[in-house]
């Protein structure tokens, strides 16, 4: 009995270690989302620079700075125009509780909460409670 109720105890603790952090949720967009998406995205991208340069060099063993960092630069800012539009436009994932199911329960703590409640009873009824 103590040691399910150790093991349940370490398990709600390191649920309550876990950060959470808000993402857009791709499940949750609907076409309407997605219509928005593509439009923030669209727009974002207008303002970027192709760094055309760096995109055709030919050289596949290029080590110009100048290239590399124009690349680097690049692919940074389609990746911040991507998750931006997404923050913008896509539903976003919720803490725990609020999305109505709490990660890993049933996984790992529902079978220990079952056998919690059984020897919980047969305590009871033993009559030792
Ligand atoms: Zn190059």
């Amino acid at each position: 009995m103590r040691y399910i109720n150790v093991r349940l105890l370490l398990l709600l603790l390191l649920l309550d270690r876990r950060q959470f952090k808000v993402r857009p949720s791709w499940p949750k967009a609907d076409a309407k989302h997605l219509h928005l998406y593509k439009n923030v995205l669209q727009s974002t991208l207008q303002s970027v620079t192709v760094p055309h340069n760096a995109l055709w060099c030919n050289d596949v063993f290029c080590c110009d700075r100048e290239h590399i960092d124009n690349l680097n630069d690049y692919a940074a800012l389609l990746s911040d125009a991507c998750l931006r539009a997404a923050d913008v436009s896509v539903p976003s994932t919720k803490p725990c509780g609020e999305a109505g199911h709490i990660p890993v329960w049933s996984e790992f703590v529902a079978p220990v909460r079952s056998q919690s409640v059984f020897w919980h009873r047969l305590w009871i009824e033993c009559g030792l409670w």
